[in-house]
Formats: C-alpha cells, structure tokens, sequence
C-alpha cells in the first residue's frame, strides 16, 4: 500500500482535520491542530507530506521517526501536532487495512469502558453550582473547571478566596462521591499556586491542572507538588515523552498530554508507559474534535495508567457540537462513560461531505489576549 495524497480541511469551531489517501482506497483521518495556530499547522502537514507520499502507511512507527527526526529540528508545538496528525491517520489506515480497532492492534483492551469528565463554568468562571448540577443530572461524575480569570502575581485575598468559594460551589454540587479537576491554565504564579493548592485541599480535588506555566523550571513546579497533598497535573503544552520526564521527576500525579499535540497515539502510548514509572496517571488533554478524541480514545482503552478523559461536548469554545461524523455514538458520553469503540481504525467514520462544506467557511479561532488591570499583558 502507498499514500497518494493528503488534504487537510479547516473547521469550525477550531479545528483542523487531515485526510490521508492510499492506492488501495484506504483512508485515513487526523487532527493536527494547535487551538488559534490551525493555519500555520496546516502549512506544516503539507510540507511534511513529502515524506509520506509514496510511501506504505502500515510502517507507522517508521514514518514516525522520519516526521518527527527527518528535518534535523524538532518538535515544538507546531512540528510535533503535524506530525500527531500524521499519527492518527497512519494508525487509523492500518486498522481499517486489518479490520481491527486501534486499540486491538496496541495489545487489547484492559478496560470495559472509559471515564469521562465534563467542562463547567467557562473561561472566566462562574455560575458553578448550577453548571455542575447539570453535569450531574446528565450523568457525570467527575468535572472541570477554570480556577479564576485573570490573576495578579500576588492576588487579593478576596481573588484567593474567590477560587476557594467557587470549588466549594463545586464540591456542593457533586457530591462526596464526585471528583472536581481544578485547572490554573497557567494564569497563576508559582507563589500564588504554592498558596491556593493549600487552600483548595478541604475540597479533596481530583488534580490542579497547569498550576504553574511550562516553560518554567522543573523545581518550580516541584514546590507547587509539595506545598500540598492535592494532587498536580500538567502536560497539554508539552510535546513529547522528553519534555514528560521532567515533570514526572517533579512529582506530578497526572500526565496530559494532548493527543493533537504530543505525538499522537503513538506518542501517548509512550508517555503513558514513561508515567508508569512513576506510578503516575495519565488523563489525556482533549478539548478538540471527534478524530483528537477518537484517537485518544484508543489509548485509554488499551493504557493501564490511564485515569480519565477529557472531550470538549458542551464546551465554551463553541455553542453547538458540530457533527462531522456520519455516526457520532463512538464518540458520545453516556452516564459519564465512553463504550469501547468497536469499529475498524480509529473506530469513526468522518462525514466527509459535511466537513468538505464546512471547510468552505474555514475559520480563524484566537486565544483571547487578556489584560490586568493596569493595562499590563495577563496569561489567558
Ligand atoms: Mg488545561
């Protein structure tokens, strides 16, 4: 089998998709992205294609290596999410090539279904209890929210208490028995983080995502790992399972990485034997489309060290879920939980006639620019 040719379809809300074609009428599908850098990830999947047209998908690991070491420079947000897309597509082609989900030819599952969590409260967050109380009647049992909007280096103790308040509001609303994930997105500083953590242990959270930014040091994010008992999490900006050894050093409890970002399944695979090693968890970071979601689906199916997952349904980046799957069950959230996919491949199969009109308006997400107060950039 050969790869013909590539294509890549830029969709609303954010997202782009890959589509890999082969001389035996196998396709594949991908998602490269980078949430507000979709374009100049586009331009790095059709300069790569050099290295993959003409030659046999079924060699995934070997086009792997080339796409990832082929141009002497690597890696990257960019590189490293062009090539996860690559990923995707190659892995769903030999699955489809040999009739078997992904997750069948990685070893088997050793896990019935998967746990899902679902965002609340939006990018400046707010009106939790009740956002929380609808995720709960809907049937999950775990969430996540943002843990503030914008914060100052050294925040008010009213800020402070503002994101203590809203995880109690979240806490009340789920229950004992529910678990609340607490993402810091990187607004907070390291000393503002070493301080909230230790507030936020009454509420017992499921983890604090991003607490620090990361491209500081590793021993920063390790004082925020032992100022409190609440377990730390951290990865969807990271690349590759050489950027996870640092941060598993550091003591996290949790690794993200993105499966559009980090390698791909691939990738994953990887940075989830890598946790194991430190008797980590892996929760891959998945707020894109169905194609992200499916692949990191057949990881958590077949990943021991998996915690849980996330997916972007309902959430605040875009009003309705746009369906660009001819059968969206394989990647729906039932009661709180995902059935194992049991379809050929990456277990979807994309709409290609709705994502071929959708491309047609394309679009041109950004990361909103914030601002403090005096007037001074603020991490978003
Ligand atoms: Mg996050």
């Amino acid at each position: 089998m050969k790869v013909t040719a590539v294509e890549t379809f830029l969709v609303e809300p954010r997202w782009l998709f890959l589509k890999v074609n082969t001389d035996e009428g196998v396709t594949g599908w991908g998602e490269p992205v980078v949430e507000g850098r979709a374009e100049t990830v586009r331009a790095a999947v059709h300069e790569l294609a050099e290295l993959v047209i003409g030659q046999d998908p079924l060699r995934v690991e070997d086009l792997w290596q080339v796409l990832r070491r082929g141009g002497f420079y690597r890696g990257g947000p960019v590189l490293s999410s062009a090539l996860s897309g690559y990923d995707h597509a190659l892995w769903d082609i030999a699955g489809k090539a040999r009739g078997l989900p992904v997750h069948e030819l990685l070893g088997g599952p050793v896990r019935d279904r998967v746990r899902a969590y679902s965002w609340v409260g939006g990018d400046r967050p707010d009106g939790i209890f009740e956002a929380v109380a609808r995720q709960v009647s809907a049937g999950f049992t775990a969430v996540k929210m943002n843990a503030t909007p914008e914060m100052r280096p050294i925040a008010s103790p009213a800020d402070a208490h503002a994101v203590l308040d809203r995880a109690r509001e979240a806490r009340e609303a789920l229950g004992q028995d529910g678990d609340l994930a607490i993402d810091f997105h990187g607004r907070v500083s390291p000393a503002m983080a070493r301080r909230l953590v230790r507030m936020l242990e009454e509420v017992q959270p499921m983890f604090v995502e991003e607490p620090v930014l990361p491209e500081l040091p590793a021993e920063v994010l390790a004082s925020v790992v032992q100022a409190s008992t609440v377990p730390i999490a951290t990865g969807e900006r990271l690349y590759s399972r050489w950027e996870f050894k640092p941060v598993l050093e550091a003591g996290v409890a949790v690794v993200q990485p993105d499966p559009s970002h980090a390698g791909g399944i691939s990738e994953l695979r990887r940075i989830g034997s890598l946790a194991e090693i430190y008797g980590a968890s892996i929760a891959p970071h998945c707020p894109l489309g169905p194609i992200s979601l499916a692949a990191s689906l057949q990881v958590a199916f077949t990943t021991p060290n998996f915690l849980i997952q996330e997916q972007s349904a309902g959430m605040h980046y875009h009003g309705t879920d746009p369906a660009y799957l001819v059968d969206m069950a394989p990647v729906r959230v039932v009661d709180g939980w995902f059935a194992r996919p049991a379809g050929p491949g990456l277990g979807v199969e994309v709409d290609e006639d709705a994502v071929r009109r959708a491309a047609e308006i394309g679009h041109a997400w950004r990361s909103p620019i914030w601002r403090h107060d005096d007037g001074s950039f603020a991490e978003w």
